[in-house]
């Protein structure tokens, strides 16, 4: 795959749509200005990548919109070095943005497909982080606290394990609600046993299921 001139113009384009749809951050824009997205699409939708969309990306998933990328990294304030916890590997678009601020990702996906054949893409891009096979809704504990979280899939509730997976002064970006809608909340751990929970507006995700799922299914 190349990354052409044509496709770094319509990236240019897409963080200018993002700036004018409010994110400010400038170092999630040059993240999203920098990272080929198309790289993580299958090859039909080459000419679409860099629309404001969500794609699929096989086994019955999706690549978030850009600007529900550039809006959860921006609410998580990346700084270099933050050990950071992802639910929902999926096609590694989000992880790669998350490398590129400087972030150490330990990312969780239960679908096998998507956990084995998105460790080598992102491995053969350069791009480090710990993968793992499993349910996000355990977190990931033995790594843990973690300076960020992110969930990139719609969860019914919010985990537990995940709270307390979070350092005190630790930030998690979370989409709660139903298959329908879900409501952005950002999390911030104030205390060992104190949260406070901001609403940030309505989006819409894949749902955050239970368990792993071993089967190959398109
Ligand atoms: N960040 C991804 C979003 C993928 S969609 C991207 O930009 O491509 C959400 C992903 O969450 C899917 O791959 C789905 O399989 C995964 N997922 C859903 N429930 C999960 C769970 N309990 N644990 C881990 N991953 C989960």
């Amino acid at each position: 795959m190349q990354d052409t001139y044509k496709h770094k113009g319509q990236r240019k384009k897409l963080t200018q749509e993002l700036k004018k749809q409010g994110i400010e951050d400038k170092k999630v824009l040059a993240a999203i200005l920098e990272i080929p997205r198309h790289f993580f699409l299958d090859i039909g939708f080459d000419k679409m990548a860099y629309h404001n969309k969500a794609f699929p990306i096989g086994a019955g998933q999706t690549i978030s919109q850009p600007y529900t990328v550039a809006f959860q990294t921006q609410v998580l304030n990346i700084n270099k070095g933050d050990k950071v916890l992802e639910i929902g590997t999926g096609s590694g678009y989000q992880t790669a943005v998350l490398i590129k601020l400087g972030a150490r990702v330990y990312t969780i996906e239960r679908q096998k497909e998507l956990f084995i054949n998105t460790q080598s893409f992102l491995s053969s891009l350069n791009y480090e982080a710990k993968f793992f096979y499993g349910d996000g809704y355990k977190g990931k504990s033995t790594y843990g606290p973690y300076d960020k979280i992110i969930v990139t899939a719609g969860a019914p509730y919010i985990p537990q394990a995940l709270k307390d997976q979070l350092k005190v002064g630790g930030v998690m970006v979370i989409p709660v609600g139903d298959s329908e809608e879900q409501i952005m909340y950002s999390i911030i751990r104030t205390s060992k046993t104190e949260y406070k929970e901001t609403k940030l507006g309505s989006f819409m995700f894949v749902p955050m299921l239970e368990g792993k799922q071993n089967t190959f299914k398109q």
